[in-house]
């Protein structure tokens, strides 16, 4: 049988790239097949070099909320690299991005923007430390808040995914000040503040888990978080890099109503550019240098291109907040039909949602942390996975990501999306 080129890009990519790929989840691993090499994408559909057509539902793992290619993002990008790609100096755009993200977020008096989500949580991390002048950070099993050294601990993601929880290269002493607790268990994060108190410079959480699957928060946990925090004098810190402008234009704090001293953006931020950003009150943020005494730069940080494509989307959404009332309502009725579905097929398997993101797993257990996610059977994701794929679904290629939901996706492509999971049952 000829192979198809994805399958001739990844025997040449994996030559050059470590796994061919240039972050993990790519490699498709996860469910035992190689992945597709995408060549174009517009609105909620995506090509690969093969010509196969997908409905996408990873949307750049987020960033695509308002679709590939939204014209509005596009004009902003191509108007900016006219000017000259980066300068390295202060522009009036990064000014401009600033005053947008803090009138929408309310608990951001300043904000500070990096190129990844990565370097956003490191950065938040170590202003948290160096505000509260402690060292030791609670994070969550099964949350992931990218691949710098102290949080690389029971992170989910591509991480959890390879079954290996921690990774090599990291010093002992890099994780030594970070305590892990039970998502979604205000027993186990008592229990780290019984045993270290004072020391605890601050939560990090995932306010809607979304790196284990999705693992929406249980009514009370994240508020537990802020009043355990503030009762030790402890910092909270949202990594809102998935969250952020999808849940709401004020991410998951304005939907829980809970207000974290510092929040992280990703993803969506730079609508498909490498940016992320972290912010929050004033005293916290004036640490920063060069105002204040934790370092923390960035070449390329604030680039104008990455700027401009940012502000666009972030503009449209902050202007039209239907977008997110019909978005929500849509995947509301999306994930209500997939779980009927998945009843209907008597797996027992659970559908997790909120707002436009959500998870099937293959599991009959109520997944609401990193255990009983992990109940899932892989074997049996990568099966669907696998079959949606070749019917023209593109899942997210791991049982332990999340299912993002654009703005662009029509009634017909998820009712598509839907009759495909339905056969999918009815013949496996
Ligand atoms: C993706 C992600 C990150 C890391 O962002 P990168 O841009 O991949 O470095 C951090 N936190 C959360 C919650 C994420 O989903």
């Amino acid at each position: 049988m000829a192979i198809t080129k994805s399958e001739a890009l990844f025997k040449e990519a994996v030559q050059y790239i470590p796994g061919g790929v240039n972050s993990p989840v790519r490699a498709f691993g996860s469910i035992g097949s190689t992945p597709r090499f995408i060549k174009k994408a517009d609105k909620a559909l995506m090509w690969d070099e093969d010509d196969n057509e997908y409905i996408d539902f990873i949307g750049s793992w987020g960033p695509m909320i308002l679709g590939h290619n939204h014209p509005l993002v596009l004009d902003a990008v191509l108007e900016y690299a006219k000017r000259g790609l980066s300068y390295g100096a202060a522009t009036s755009i990064e000014v401009d991005m600033a005053k947008l993200v803090c009138s929408m977020v309310p608990s951001i008096d300043m904000v500070r923007m990096v190129n990844s989500g990565t370097e956003a949580v490191m950065s938040a991390v170590r202003v948290a430390r160096g505000f509260t002048r402690r060292d030791k950070i609670i994070k969550f099993n099964g949350c992931y808040h990218g691949h710098s050294d102290a949080l690389l601990v029971k992170a989910g993601s591509g991480v959890m995914t390879a079954g290996v929880p921690d990774s090599l290269g990291v010093p002992a002493g890099c994780t030594a000040d970070t305590v892990t607790a039970d998502y979604n268990s205000l027993e186990s994060v008592q229990d780290c503040f019984d045993r270290y108190g004072e020391q605890i410079a601050a939560i990090i959480v995932e306010p809607v888990g979304a790196n284990m699957g999705t693992v929406p928060p249980k009514p009370g946990f994240l508020q537990g978080l802020r009043d355990i925090c503030d009762k030790y004098g402890s910092l909270l810190i949202f990594d809102e890099v998935i969250t952020g402008f999808r849940m709401q234009a004020d991410g998951a704090q304005g939907h829980f109503g809970v207000t974290p001293d510092l929040t992280t953006f990703g993803k969506i931020i730079g609508a498909g550019m490498p940016v992320g950003a972290y912010g929050g009150r004033r005293e916290i943020m004036e640490m920063v240098s060069p105002v204040g005494a934790v370092y923390q730069a960035g070449t390329l940080s604030g680039n104008p291109v990455a700027m401009a494509a940012g502000i666009a989307q972030l503009t449209y959404l902050k202007e039209h907040p239907e977008v997110y009332t019909k978005l929500n309502k849509t995947a509301d009725s999306f994930f209500s039909e997939l779980q009927k579905i998945v009843d209907e097929s008597g797996r027992g398997y659970q559908v997790n949602h909120i707002c436009s993101l959500g998870s099937m797993f293959c599991t009959t257990q109520e997944v609401y942390d990193y255990e009983t996610a992990k109940t899932s059977d892989t074997k049996a994701y990568a099966d669907y996975c696998n079959y949606m794929q070749n019917h023209g679904i593109y899942l997210a290629p791991a049982q332990f990501e999340a299912m993002f939901i654009s703005a662009a996706h029509t009634q017909e492509q998820l009712a598509q999306t839907l009759e495909t999971a339905r056969n999918y049952f009815k013949n496996n």
